[in-house]
């Protein structure tokens, strides 16, 4: 079995251990309930190719199943396995109705131009369309690493061509962009989550007190490995709304480093125009991407692959709080070493559960047809706007125009899905958090994640009376 589904299995089979439900019942919630292995072929120049890619649906509990598509030379079936399963896990925590799923096309996307990239993508949809792999009620992929809203676009397309006249084809796959049926604030949506979680995280005064660490996010030093579309905007986000200093960031041409901080913003336009972030201004260059794992920080994210963090580099890392942007980044054996170590780890089913979360609101808007906030925004000014003018009335006072505009503005699509976004990583939180607190056996974050999954799972093959 390959690292890191070993470490999904080790993990599920550490806190299933402590729910005392029945062993069938686990070992269904444990495997996968659908593989798909294609092979097809592509007509790439003058020759054709043959690209090996899959989809696994790893639970059915609920439909439709849920899970990104993964463009890299590393994809193979375990691989896919583990990510489709903590996508089930992922889902029932945050509260999301779906089974878990998770695709993967074996291609280094760096090896093909666009046209080809899209040759490719659109037939692995035809692929899915032939064995009812894909549908807004059956299978709904979304990005996940190498893939964007571009190459969901060219999956919606594909879909419609096939499926000429299904009213909710929209909803077949989400990540797509804003004027191709996508939400606004999804490509944002994960790296989002990651700052809103780890902000609640560092809220508990007593559980930063035990890492040593003062309460808040602001001021804090943090590493981030990867600077794709997660690792890019947890960032942004934690630098500019959260008051982080960013001080490495690695990516797979190496690392950086500055002890005030990197400009976010300066360095993607940076690695825009020169394809790299080596040498940027300001920061110092580490002698290899690895350097960011010895680098002192208080958090570190990684948010590039799994299995980054090993039995081979975890002696190496500082930081008090580890935050698994990406899925799997922490080996379950090093994991145990850090948890020993009295290291908050904050796990990949909990905060990287932002994506999954918008992509349900996407989901929502395809089926309802309708862009969130029509209805009520204007509703809501006019509402605000007359509770302002009795207020004036009543206290003789006049309320400025710049304050007026500022309190009665009625909600935005993007204002929603943040506010959404933030009451489910801060209620899922809590709710771990709760289950950690309440139970002595439960030392860490993710055992507490992975028994609040397990027993709402539980509860829908409970409620069937399949398992007694
Ligand atoms: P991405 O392709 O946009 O970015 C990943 C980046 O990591 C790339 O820029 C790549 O060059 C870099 N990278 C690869 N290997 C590296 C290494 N050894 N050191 C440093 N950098 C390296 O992918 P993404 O969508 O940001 O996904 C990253 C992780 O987050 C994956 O584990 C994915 O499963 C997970 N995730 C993504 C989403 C999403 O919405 N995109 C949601 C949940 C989880």
């Amino acid at each position: 079995m390959s690292n890191f589904l070993e470490s999904v299995s080790q993990n599920f089979d550490k806190a299933a251990a402590l729910t005392g439900l029945p062993e069938g019942l686990l070992a269904q919630i444990k495997v996968s309930n659908a593989v798909y292995r294609m092979n097809f072929p592509v007509k790439i120049g003058n020759k054709y190719e043959v690209i090996e890619a899959y989809r696994v649906q790893h639970s059915h509990h609920r439909s439709p199943t849920k899970g990104g598509i993964r463009f890299s030379q590393k994809v193979n079936q375990e691989e896919v396995e583990a990510l489709a399963a903590l996508m089930t896990y992922k889902c029932a925590l945050v509260d999301v109705p779906f089974g878990g799923s998770k695709g993967g096309v074996r291609i280094s996307p760096r090896n093909y131009t666009t046209a080809q990239l899209q040759k490719i993508t659109r037939r692995y949809t035809a692929e899915l369309i032939r064995k009812n792999f894909i549908g807004p009620g059956i299978d709904v992929p979304a990005p996940d690493y190498g893939t964007g809203p571009r190459e969901m676009a060219w999956i919606l397309d594909t879909y419609q061509s096939f499926k000429g006249g299904d009213i909710d084809a929209a909803g077949c796959v989400t990540g797509k962009p804003v004027s191709q049926h996508g939400i606004r604030g999804r490509t944002e949506a994960t790296g989002r989550g990651v700052y809103y979680g780890v902000r609640e995280a560092m809220s508990h005064k007593n559980d930063m007190k035990a890492l040593g660490l003062t309460v808040g996010l602001g001021g804090k030093s943090v590493a981030i490995q990867g600077f794709g579309n997660v690792g890019y905007y947890s960032a942004k986000i934690m630098s500019e709304e959260g008051g982080a200093k960013i001080v490495c960031i690695a990516e797979y041409e190496g690392a950086i480093y500055a002890k005030d901080g990197i400009d976010i913003e300066g360095l993607a336009k940076y690695r825009k125009e020169t394809g790299t972030i080596m040498d940027f201004p300001g920061t110092e260059n580490l002698p290899t991407r690895k350097g960011i794992f010895k680098v002192d920080c208080d958090v570190m994210v990684p948010a590039a692959l799994e299995n980054q963090i090993t039995m081979n580099n975890v002696k190496q890392i500082k930081a008090k709080i580890v935050v698994e942007a990406a899925n799997g980044p922490v080996t379950a054996d090093a994991s145990e070493y850090l948890i020993k170590k009295g290291v908050m780890i904050i796990p990949d089913m909990f905060i990287n559960a932002g994506g999954v979360t918008v992509s349900y609101f996407e989901w929502l808007k395809n089926l309802s047809h309708m862009r969130f906030g029509r209805m009520e925004k204007r509703f809501n000014q006019n509402t605000y706007l007359n509770l302002m003018k009795t207020v004036e009335d009543m206290t003789g006072k006049k309320i400025g125009a710049k304050e007026k505009l500022i309190l009665t503005r009625g909600a935005d699509e993007v204002d929603l899905v943040r506010s959404g976004l933030e009451e489910t990583m801060i209620t899922a939180y809590n709710e771990i958090r709760d289950v950690m607190k309440r139970r002595k056996k439960v030392e860490d974050l993710r055992t507490a994640a992975f028994i609040s999954a397990l027993n709402k799972i539980s509860s829908d093959y409970l409620a069937l009376g399949i398992f007694p």
